[in-house]
């Protein structure tokens, strides 16, 4: 009799080890500032909160419309903007090139780009020859970074032309103007940059990267590699992540390093699933803390010492100067000038007569009316036939003027007064130190 068979046994279930719990990464959280940086760049030039307007000679900054002859505060913004740059480089590295900088934002974008059409077309189109499919990946690529090269360099433009300017110069094809042949050639350097040069633009012709080699010390954040226990496993994930092609474990110090941190994330997801932590981390300084260690909440913003505690001071009192400067400036600027090329005169009705200029520049965003008076010359008369004085906004007017007295018993052959102007929009009152000349004997 033969023997009963045995059913075999079902095969035993080898539940995989779980996933690590999900946790931030330094790749969204890039991804996110650079979502709020593109917005910030598009909206400065149309909200006029950072604008250069060329053709107009303006200068546009926090809604304050500052005219090119006021180089003084237009000196004093740029100042601060490149002390805060090199501040901000020299306490956290290269955070302005990986998280702010628009040429890395739109050179990571222009590549996700591209190798989103290629993977959609190699799945939606598989039957197709791959030369076929590379041309159309190719194709759609380029047709939309044309299109975002039209924008990119229409934005970037109107940070130099007012936009609607712009715009009608855009929709006329205008070649023969300067704004129209700025926008044309900005848009082919953009479309270049981002279909050729890329990130090779950070390595080769951005002097910030070598800048940054002076800027730090051993305080400075950065990324560093560290593995005393030898739990490397040679994936190689973080060398394949890295978009500037490096190996961060040969040195934190190299040139093409943003310290973008996408291979710390690489590391943690590859270590993480072993249970093990990463080993690349952001540290301040090569031999200093990471970021997850306990310290104080100022060592945890970078203050770590003395020279850094200094240098945001400095940059809190520059920008609290700044605010000072901006807020005294006056919209509506007066000047006063006598003219001299004859004394003084005197007219059929036996006034003496002084002759003056005054010059008005209304640099704010409505008309302006400034009236003329005098203070301290007794039964003085302006003779100005339009008083007060009528300003279109961005206008600058000048008039020439006599002022005409009546002989009194106390003048002197030069006697002080004060040439008052009021602006109505401003609801303001300037004195302007002024002398009337009369002639010899005028007793
Ligand atoms: S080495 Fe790391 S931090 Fe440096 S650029 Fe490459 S991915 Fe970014
Ligand atoms: S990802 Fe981590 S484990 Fe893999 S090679 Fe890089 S450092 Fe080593």
């Amino acid at each position: 009799m033969a023997a009963a068979s045995v059913p075999p046994k079902p095969p035993v279930k080898v539940r995989p080890a779980p996933l690590p719990p999900p946790r931030f990464t330094y790749h969204q959280v890039r991804k996110a500032i650079h979502l709020l940086c593109v917005l910030i760049f598009v909206a400065l030039p149309f909200t006029n909160l950072m604008r250069v307007d060329i053709p107009n000679q303006r200068f546009y900054f926090l809604g304050s419309e500052l005219w090119i002859n006021e180089f003084g505060i237009i000196f004093f913004v740029m100042m601060f903007l490149l002390f805060a740059i090199v501040a901000t480089s020299m306490i956290y590295g290269r955070m302005y090139c990986s998280y702010l900088c628009p040429q890395m934002i739109f050179s990571e974008w222009s590549l996700s780009v591209q190798s989103w059409f290629t993977r959609k077309i190699n799945k939606k189109l598989s039957t197709w020859p791959t030369a076929r499919k590379k041309f159309a990946a190719g194709a759609a690529f380029y047709t939309v970074l044309g299109v975002a090269s039209i924008f990119l360099a229409f934005v970037f433009t109107s940070y130099f032309v007012e936009p609607r300017d712009l715009m009608r110069r855009l929709m006329s094809l205008d070649l023969h103007t300067a704004g129209g042949i700025t926008g044309a050639v900005v848009t082919l350097l953009t479309f270049l940059d981002f279909t050729l040069l890329r990130q090779r633009f950070c390595t080769t012709v951005c002097p910030y990267g070598y800048l940054q080699g002076m800027l730090g010390d051993d305080n400075t954040l950065l990324v560093h590699y560290r593995d005393e226990k030898g739990a490397c496993i040679e994936c190689k994930k973080c060398v394949r992540i890295c978009h500037m092609g490096i190996d961060i474990r040969e040195s934190p110090y190299q040139m093409e390093c943003i310290h973008c941190g996408e291979c710390i994330d690489a590391c943690q997801d590859v270590l993480g699933r072993l249970g093990q932590p990463t080993l690349i981390h952001y540290v301040w300084g090569e031999k200093g803390n990471t970021l997850e260690t306990k310290a104080p909440w100022y060592h945890k913003l970078g203050l770590r010492d003395a020279k850094r505690v200094v240098i945001m001071l400095i940059i809190l009192f520059y920008g609290f100067g700044l605010y000072a400067a901006l807020s005294m400036r006056r919209e509506v600027l007066v000047q006063v000038a006598p003219v001299r090329n004859e004394l003084y005169k005197i007219d059929s009705t036996g006034r003496v007569r002084n002759h003056f200029r005054v010059k008005i520049a209304n640099r704010g965003s409505r008309a302006a009316n400034v009236r003329f008076d005098t203070n301290r010359l007794t039964n003085a008369q302006i003779l100005l036939e339009d008083n007060p004085v009528r300003v279109a906004a961005g206008e600058t007017v000048e008039r020439e003027f006599d002022i005409a007295v009546e002989r009194w018993p106390e003048a002197q052959l030069v006697n002080h007064f004060a040439l008052q102007a009021t602006t109505d929009t401003e609801n303001k009152t300037d004195d302007f130190a002024q002398t009337f000349l009369m002639p010899q004997g005028v007793k």
